[in-house]
């Protein structure tokens, strides 16, 4: 049975889906089955998959809205080696569409029972605000994956968004779990940013993950050809970054397995 994980966080712009985009493909290349979920209308993650947004045949519109099978609407060739459910504009309509459905918010979840079997992780790119498509994310996650840049006040958002995520899910998935914190965008020439890692480490221990993203420019320059960083510099940083990032859940997923093993 595959992980599902939903990298969000209701900032714009602190690196969801650079982070969907690239872990996915990390994944990927440790030979695991992935499927990535573009949620967001902007369409930034399929189109930084080497998907076109205005050419796909379906999307996350038709998954949730007209409930097509999952393997109608999944496209299995990207430049990232894992499999992706699109998104563009026809996404923000499903937002609209869904608000009148009864069990709206368990869209997704019920859409994803089938394809839970055929992957080994599935990672959701949350939109940058919290609406029915983001509480469908959540509704269907394990867990969450935040994002976040080490600025001032970040801490204060962080707990803002844990509040939010607790309030949100208590309904309808008691048994979400944060996955881990992810310092993006890192500089640590920047006092402040260390001390804000700092204090993150403090607040959050163990869910802060030791993996931290770099600034880079490869990072911000690979969607506008198409593919995630491993396949346009692989040497770069930021791709070294994110493999780092995915051996890292790997290892920690490994030994909560042992963990419920022993005990069991
Ligand atoms: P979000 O999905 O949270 O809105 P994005 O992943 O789209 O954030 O990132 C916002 C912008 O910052 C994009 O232009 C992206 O290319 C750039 N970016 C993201 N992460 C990095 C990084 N580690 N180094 C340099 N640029 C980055
Ligand atoms: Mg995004």
């Amino acid at each position: 049975m595959g992980k599902v994980i939903a990298i969000a966080n209701q900032k714009g712009g602190v690196g969801k889906t650079t982070t969907a985009v690239n872990l996915a493909a990390s994944m990927a290349a440790t030979k695991r089955k992935v499927l990535l979920i573009d949620l967001d209308p902007q369409g930034n993650a399929t189109m930084g998959s080497g998907i076109d947004k205005y050419a796909v045949h379906a999307s996350a519109y038709e998954l949730l809205v007209d409930e097509k099978p999952f393997h109608e609407v999944v496209v299995k060739e990207t430049a990232g080696g894992y499999h992706l459910i699109a998104a563009n504009s026809d996404v923000t309509a499903a937002e609209v569409r869904l608000m009148n459905v009864f069990a709206r918010e368990l869209r997704l979840r019920n859409a994803l029972k089938e394809a839970r079997l055929h992957y080994d992780f599935i990672f959701i790119d949350c939109p940058p605000s919290l609406n029915m498509l983001t509480v469908n994310a959540m509704a269907a996650a394990d867990s969450v994956l935040v994002p976040m840049q080490c600025e001032y006040y970040a801490l204060e958002g962080l707990t803002a968004l844990m509040d939010t995520i607790n309030q949100l899910t208590s309904v309808v998935n008691a048994d979400l779990k944060i996955e881990g914190i992810l310092r993006t965008m890192y500089d640590p020439r920047n006092r402040l940013a260390n001390d804000v890692s700092e204090q993150l480490k403090q607040h959050f221990g163990d869910k802060v993950y030791r993996a931290v993203i770099p600034r880079n420019v490869r990072l911000a320059e690979a969607p506008s050809f198409g593919t995630p960083v491993m396949y346009y510099d692989k040497g770069s940083t930021g791709a070294k970054a994110y493999l780092a990032l995915a051996g890292e859940i790997l290892r920690r997923a490994d030994k909560k397995t042992v963990k419920t093993s022993i005990s069991a």
